[in-house]
């Protein structure tokens, strides 16, 4: 009998590999939060750098009364799907409160951002139609395109001439065809550049999602992502974001204006085979939808620590990945020992960042990925800089000393 577990021996080793050089990157534990930036890890007080927490919004006392609130008034969870008892007024209180935000006709809440993309894409293509994908797309996105049934045709990344090309090959009258793109790529940081793609749309005809779920509420004169930012709301067909990043809880949305919107509903199964999201996420959503709204100071905030975060990266000598501003950035690293140990060297000094490897990355790079937030102070920015400079500049006495360590284990 072949043991199912056997696929995983690679997988293992490398895990053992990391914990012999340090803390578990992949099972960190915070053993209490202090604010949206400071947590206990290892028993030390450490500055969160890595949290998608951009609008710093998980601690607001709004938020958490609307969700105290929720909980005494609905319980504790639906106990069911949104298509039999699972939707409540709340539900639909959140999904016109973001159609409204968005300056779309429709909304649908979905119970995790992943399942919105799945519930999006194999409630929009079938097996007939084709989905065109950037190839850094979001794990997400291919599983809903997965999903769904439809063929898939990947194009590079961010590149409206390649798509161009691979639309040119392709018959229109194949079946529908959808792009999906990203306005904040979820690893590096980068942009959909969003116009060149539109242009493209134009000449071939095909409808467009954007998944702005590290864009929404960070990027436009309204926070509505990147197409606001470009002011090309009006050329995307179908908006997908998450309540786990600026809004700081759990869920996740699609949104639009085609006139069938609402079939998604009764036909995707990412919205109807799970329980809808609980009471209190749901409330605590509405309570920070209406402050990203209400408070576009938090953007601009997210935005200036964004700035200084990059300068003073930049200033180190440090190498970015992306050479443009947002609150993602992250660091290149030579190769996986080193940003092991880096990572774990950051860790102990009190700063906790993402770590991304292999095959996980772009272009198999080594990562260390920041991401801020709009409740980091200058202080804070300044200490994850002042740490970086320290952690970089003896990284190569460290990257000496984890082989040794390693070596005298093994
Ligand atoms: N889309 C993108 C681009 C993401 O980065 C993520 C999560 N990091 C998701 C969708 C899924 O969102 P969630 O974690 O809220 O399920």
């Amino acid at each position: 009998m072949i043991d199912l577990f056997d696929k995983h021996q690679s997988s293992v080793e490398r895990h053992a590999r990391m914990l012999q050089a340090g803390a578990d990157a992949v099972g960190l534990t915070s053993a209490k939060l202090l604010s949206p930036t400071r947590a206990i890890i290892n028993g030390r007080e450490t500055v969160l750098a890595g949290t998608n927490n951009y609008m710093g919004i998980t601690f607001d006392p709004d938020c958490i009364a609307a969700g105290k609130q929720a909980l005494d008034a609905f319980g504790t969870g639906t106990t069911g799907s949104r298509i039999a008892n699972g939707t409540y007024g709340l539900h639909r209180e959140l999904e016109s409160e973001l159609a409204d935000f968005l300056g779309r006709q429709h909304c649908i809440v979905f119970t995790t951002g992943y399942q919105a993309n799945l519930g999006m894409m194999a409630g929009l293509a079938g097996p007939k139609d084709t989905i065109f994908l950037d190839a850094d797309s979001h794990s997400s996105i291919y599983d809903g395109c997965t999903l769904s049934g439809a063929s898939l045709v990947r194009f590079r990344h961010n590149d409206a001439a390649d798509l161009d090309k691979r639309l040119a090959r392709h018959d229109p009258q194949a079946g529908g065809r959808l792009v999906v793109l990203e306005g904040i790529y979820s690893m590096i940081g980068d942009r959909a550049p969003l116009a060149e793609f539109i242009e493209v749309k134009h000449k071939h005809g095909f409808q467009l999602l954007v998944d702005e779920a590290h864009s929404f509420g960070v990027l436009g004169p309204n926070g509505r992502g990147l197409a606001d930012e470009a002011g090309l709301e009006a050329d995307v067909d179908f908006v997908v974001g998450t309540f786990s990043k600026s809004v700081g809880a759990i869920g996740g949305f699609g949104a639009g204006d085609h006139p069938m919107f609402n079939a998604i509903r009764y036909n995707s199964r990412p919205y109807m085979f799970t329980a809808s999201p609980s009471p209190s996420s749901v409330a605590t959503s509405l309570a920070a939808v209406r402050k990203l709204k209400a408070e576009p100071q938090r953007r601009h905030r997210l935005a200036a620590n964004s700035r200084r975060l990059f300068d003073g990266f930049h200033s180190l000598g440090l190498e970015t990945c992306c050479d443009t501003v947002s609150p993602v950035i992250a660091v290149k690293c030579p190769d996986e020992p080193s940003t092991i140990g880096m990572w774990n060297a950051l860790l102990e000094a009190g700063v906790y960042v993402n770590i991304a490897l292999p095959p996980g990355t772009p272009n198999r790079q080594c990562l260390l990925r920041c991401s801020v937030s709009a409740a980091h102070t200058q202080a804070d920015i300044d200490r994850i800089i002042e740490l970086f400079g320290d952690v970089v500049a003896s990284g190569a006495k460290m990257l000496d000393a984890g082989q040794e360590k390693m070596a005298q284990r093994a």
